[in-house]
């Protein structure tokens, strides 16, 4: 249970708002619209009117419960960028019209080493941007499937201008996932790196990877999404399926980033690491069948984990991503549609990261 902070002041602008979002009541039920809350900004708060939401595999995770960690009503979504309307009183970082990003959390202790190294992702007080528990007033948080949302200053990211806003979002979850293992693990020219998953996280580690300049292979299920991988910027493909292929890849890469979003066999990606190689498992958070001890110790192979990125690194990565000019391919839908994307993302059918767009770029703010 997260600890409940004393507010540093109970000083708020304005009344709390009424925003539109859309969400689940049940861990069976559909997307729907709702009418949600945002609070009153407190001094460091930065009010954002949200343009454009990814949709991450989370969110389904998230909404179906598999994590076991859910709360209804949920509105999913952290993956957001928009225009920030109103600032608190304190906030020094944004002024209105600025153009603002948020990720997969929304606040945190700010206090403990994590937070104090950047990693706002490990601080035991963290608060995820959707099913999170506010640390002042105890409120559920509500995510980006809406048409606004409220942030402490510190939890905002600046979107560089050169980066199309439209497509900027899937970078604020698929984005700093991938980047983050990748840099981790020094990846660059010379490294032979293999992506397993084409879908939205794939798709930007391949993406990242060959702008970082090492020499990418997409891994996938499907066949048909090979010549894509190409124009992402792969310089091979592997059909997972084909065992004769697989073989024949065997100790060829020193890095394997593991998106695959499933329980499943592992031992067959394992057998494609070099001596020394590593693996980072970001999709499974599940039981992972396939790791025999022998496939680790004969290579000195390793297996790790990576979650998200902390605030300063997602910050590195969009600039990265500006100054390299990485995108992430999206297809956009209207808030009607979430249902429909959400099912075609269960079966991989996703090129790459759908992202739904808020409708609220008119004129009016
Ligand atoms: P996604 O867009 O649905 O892509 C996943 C891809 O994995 C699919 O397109 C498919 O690609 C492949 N795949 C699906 N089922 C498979 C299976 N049974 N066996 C082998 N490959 C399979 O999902 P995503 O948004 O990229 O998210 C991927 C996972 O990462 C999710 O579980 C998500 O919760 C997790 N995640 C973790 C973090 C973190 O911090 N660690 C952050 C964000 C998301 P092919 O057709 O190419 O095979
Ligand atoms: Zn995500």
């Amino acid at each position: 249970m997260a600890t409940i902070l004393q507010p540093t002041s109970t000083q708020t602008t304005g009344k709390p708002t009424t925003a539109q979002a859309y969400g689940v009541t049940s861990e069976t039920a559909p997307i729907e619209p709702m009418t949600i809350e945002r609070r009153a900004l407190r001094p460091e708060d930065v009010a954002i009117r949200i343009t454009h939401c990814g949709i991450c595999h989370s969110d389904l995770h998230m909404a179906r419960n598999d994590w076991g960690m859910s709360v209804y009503p949920m509105v999913p979504g952290h993956e957001i960028v928009g225009i920030v309307t109103a600032v608190g009183s304190g906030v020094s970082k944004f002024k209105v019209g600025d153009r603002a990003a948020v990720g997969c959390l929304v606040d945190s202790d700010r206090t403990c080493n994590h937070c104090k190294a950047g990693h706002e992702q490990f601080c035991p007080n963290w608060v995820m941007t959707y099913a999170g528990t506010d640390l002042q007033d105890a409120s559920v948080t509500y995510g980006g499937y809406s048409d606004q949302i409220v942030v402490r200053q510190e939890f905002v990211c600046r979107v560089p201008e050169s980066l199309d806003i439209s497509r900027a979002a899937p970078l604020l979850c698929a984005g700093i996932t991938t980047y983050s293992p990748l840099r981790k693990f020094g990846v660059g020219p010379g490294t032979k790196v293999g992506i397993a998953g084409l879908g939205g996280l794939g798709h930007m580690g391949v993406k990242l990877a060959r702008a970082m300049g090492a020499d990418v292979t997409m891994i996938t299920t499907s066949p048909e999404k090979g010549e894509d991988a190409r124009e992402l910027g792969a310089d091979d493909v592997l059909i997972s399926k084909d065992q004769a292929a697989m073989d024949a890849a065997a100790e060829r890469f020193d890095f394997i980033l593991n998106t695959i979003p499933v329980a499943h066999d592992v031992g067959p990606y394992l057998n494609l690491l070099k001596p020394n190689g590593v693996m980072v498992i970001v999709g499974a958070i599940d039981m992972l069948e396939g790791v025999h001890g022998g496939a680790l110790a004969m290579r000195n192979r390793t297996i790790a984990g990576s979650l998200i990125g902390g605030l300063p690194e997602t910050q590195e990565m969009l600039d990265f991503c500006a100054e390299h000019g990485v995108l992430p391919e999206v297809e956009h839908i209207g808030p009607d549609r979430i249902n429909d994307a959400w099912e075609r993302m269960a079966k991989g059918d996703v090129r790459y990261r759908f992202v739904i767009d808020m409708g609220t770029t008119g004129e009016a703010a």
